[in-house]
């Protein structure tokens, strides 16, 4: 059986699922995965990711780490931030966008003909790759964040708007605020008007208080599960050249973790 070497490093994320993820893709694709979170701050960055790229075939990246990455790599397939690293030719790549729109997809098959725009909240690494996913199946995607000068930056890296109330059938947090049981609501702002779908890409806990809200006004909801477990496999699936239907993957994936 094949054998890979992977790991995650991010600042605090100690509620990660990444680990038990990677072993149920392994389990479905039938390798053998050995995987190590690496919870470190901005000093530890450089020595750390030095270890992995001597000790691990990939690694994933998380907040807030996905942009500073870049100055350690070859080649990046992305303008957004980098969530997977391949270390053989130190490429950098971003799954995160095609994760958010495979759980798009696979939750809302309805979701395509009936959003025009969306209010994505947050200008992180996150809200680059769900903004750059959502202009690419032709949406209007505005931007709304506490430091507004990172929200511009956003905006004028990609074709997006500053927010300022447009209507939306669609929102996104893609804040850190919800991880401790916070609202993003009532830092940011009140719900755009006629809006269907809310997302939240947190998915632990599984229903934040912004999502707890968005349900209550009748919109279908979705936590970032899906997109966690999309995303991963389509990391897994680039370092191990392996072209298994992502959905049969998927499918797979979820009976593992969910005991089945
Ligand atoms: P990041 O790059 O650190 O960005 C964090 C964002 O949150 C920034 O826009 C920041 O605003 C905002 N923020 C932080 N504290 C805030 C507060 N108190 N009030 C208002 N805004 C605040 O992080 P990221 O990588 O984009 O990740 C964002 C979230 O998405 C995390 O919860 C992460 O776990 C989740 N995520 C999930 C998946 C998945 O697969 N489900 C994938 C990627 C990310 P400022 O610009 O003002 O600092």
């Amino acid at each position: 059986m094949k054998s890979y070497r992977l790991a995650l490093i991010g600042k605090d994320v100690g509620y990660t699922k990444s680990p038990s993820v990677h072993k149920a893709i392994a389990q479905a694709i039938g390798v053998d995965i050995d995987f190590e979170v690496y919870d470190v701050g901005f000093a530890e960055l450089d020595e750390t990711v030095k270890r992995l790229f001597d000790g691990c075939d990939g690694f994933f990246v998380t907040k807030p780490f996905k942009t500073e990455i870049k100055r350690f790599l070859n080649a990046v397939d992305t303008e957004c931030g980098v969530n997977f690293v391949r270390c053989s030719d130190r490429m950098g790549f971003n799954t995160d966008g095609t994760g958010f729109l495979l759980a798009l997809d696979r939750n809302f098959p309805d979701w395509d003909a009936n959003v025009k725009s969306a209010l994505v909240l947050g200008a992180g690494g996150a809200s680059m790759s769900v903004t750059e996913a959502l202009l690419n199946r032709k949406k209007s995607v505005y931007v709304l964040n506490r430091t507004l000068m990172h929200a511009v930056k956003l905006c004028n890296t990609f074709n997006a708007e500053l927010y300022y109330n447009q209507p939306a059938e669609l929102i996104v947090n893609a804040t850190t605020v919800g991880l401790k049981g916070d609202d993003v609501l009532t830092t940011l702002c009140i719900l755009p008007d006629g809006f269907d779908y809310a997302v939240d890409l947190i998915y632990e806990p599984s229903e934040t208080p912004f999502l707890r809200r968005c349900k209550r006004t009748g919109a279908k909801t979705l936590n970032g599960k899906d997109m966690l477990v999309y995303q991963a496999i389509v990391g897994d699936q680039i370092l191990m050249n392996n072209e298994t239907n992502v959905q049969t993957v998927f499918d797979n994936v979820m009976q593992i973790l969910n005991g089945k």
